[in-house]
């Protein structure tokens, strides 16, 4: 069977974040993937690209500065690993989409409409719609006889109760412009919430879960039988923990002090808190990897940035299990949850008096799978579930060309 013909009906993903494209070819049936990559560190001089297809990987450095080159070289990498997308029969291209504002609750077939709405919401996630509008004119102008749909990751806490979604704010400016908690990261936490269900062999409605996505860009949710509660992200994805390059949670006397004493502009003040600030303000790193090995040679300012990181991390930990009562399970994902050993046994340590335990023999394993990381005497169980919003997206996107 050619490479082609065994992507027929499978769904092109792209899933374009703060600095990173991820992409696969997937069916959305089979779980099969034909080929998918990652573009890291995009923006950067060393930006790269991992693309696997065929069982061959192929990486490739080259200085990728913005997402549409990323696009670019990523398709260019599929013609030469010999999938010819345009032939290739698929049913969709699916595009995460960071915010749906009050417009989009749903997955949505991408129209012209749809685009000027998207790029109208992108004052709400300016680090994000900018980088998926790229992804879905690029995708459209390629393949402009396959469907493309656009999955949000706002949907997922649509349904948030009131007292968790509404700010404190003068009502009438609020509905106006429409100010309130959207949430984001839906997608993975609805898939990863899913998953830890699976792994525990229990029905979703029954558990009570947390679920930590520790990416570049980070946030938890609250989730009460398989029906989010709570979560960090606000009406952006500014709110909440402390992330690669976001402030996450501040005073927002801070932003006036920033304009009336400082003098920055809003756009200054935008940039700082979402490009400039996080543990890249902190320390000038927003890669943990690159932290860890500061923090080995002594450097404070790695070891305060990390501090501040897993304080913000524990006093939501602490507000979500007061929320939920009972908690049945912890779940890490994304790329800092999934991989960085030290982040989730500082996030935890001392909670034994929760029935938190961490076992770190099971801690330190690394694998690409869901697991256990807690002790058996742990009355919450702690996990590791890599997320997958690549198949989330591909369903929900195969879902609504088949409903069309
Ligand atoms: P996003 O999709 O928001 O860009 P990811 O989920 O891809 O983010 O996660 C990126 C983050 O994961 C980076 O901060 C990176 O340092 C971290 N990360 C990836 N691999 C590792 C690792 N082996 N150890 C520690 N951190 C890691």
């Amino acid at each position: 069977m050619s490479a082609s013909s065994s992507a027929g009906g499978a769904v092109l993903v792209l899933n374009a974040g703060s600095s990173s494209l991820k992409y696969q070819l997937v069916h959305p049936e089979t779980e099969e993937v034909s080929a998918e990559g990652i573009a890291e560190r995009i923006g950067d001089h060393d930006s790269s690209i991992t693309h696997t297809q065929g069982g061959k990987e192929v990486v490739e450095t080259r200085a990728m500065p913005d997402h549409l080159a990323a696009v670019e070289f990523m398709m260019g990498l599929f013609a030469e690993g010999g999938i010819d997308l345009s032939a290739a029969g698929l049913t969709a291209v699916g595009h995460r989409v960071v915010h749906g504002g009050r417009t989009f609750f749903h997955p949505t077939r991408i129209t012209a409409e749809v685009i000027s709405e998207i790029d109208r919401i992108s004052t709400l996630a300016p680090l994000h719609n900018p980088a998926n509008l790229v992804g879905i004119e690029a995708a459209r102008e390629l393949l402009p006889e396959v469907p493309s749909v656009a999955v949000f990751d706002t949907a997922f806490f649509h349904g948030l109760p009131d007292s968790a979604a509404t700010y404190a704010i003068d009502r009438g400016v609020a509905d106006l412009h429409a100010i309130r908690r959207y949430g984001f990261h839906g997608t993975s936490h609805q898939y990863v919430s899913e998953q830890a269900a699976v792994f525990l062999g229990r029905d979703l409605a029954d558990i009570n879960q947390i679920v930590l996505h520790l990416g570049n860009g980070a946030s938890a949710s609250a989730i009460a039988g398989g029906q989010p509660i709570d979560t960090t992200m606000g009406m952006t994805p500014l709110e909440g923990l402390v992330m690669g390059t976001r402030s996450g949670d501040i005073d927002p006397g801070i932003v006036l002090h920033l304009n009336r004493v400082a003098h920055l502009s809003v756009d200054q003040i935008d940039t700082l808190l979402n490009k400039q600030s996080g543990l890249k303000g902190l320390c000038g790193e927003n890669d943990f990897r690159a932290i860890t090995e500061k923090m080995a040679t002594g450097d404070a300012s790695a070891r305060k940035a990390y501090d501040v990181y897993i304080h913000r991390l524990r006093r939501y930990l602490g507000a979500y299990m007061i929320e939920l009562g009972r908690v049945d399970a912890i779940t890490f994902t994304a790329g800092v949850g999934e991989n960085a050993v030290s982040v989730r046994a500082d996030a935890l340590a001392g909670l034994e008096t929760y029935g938190i335990r961490i076992d770190p023999q099971r801690n330190e394993i690394r694998a690409k799978h869901a697991r256990q990381i807690s002790a058996d005497d742990s009355t919450i169980d702690v996990l590791v579930v890599p997320t997958n919003e690549e198949l989330a997206i591909a369903r929900q996107s195969a879902a609504v060309v088949a409903g069309s």
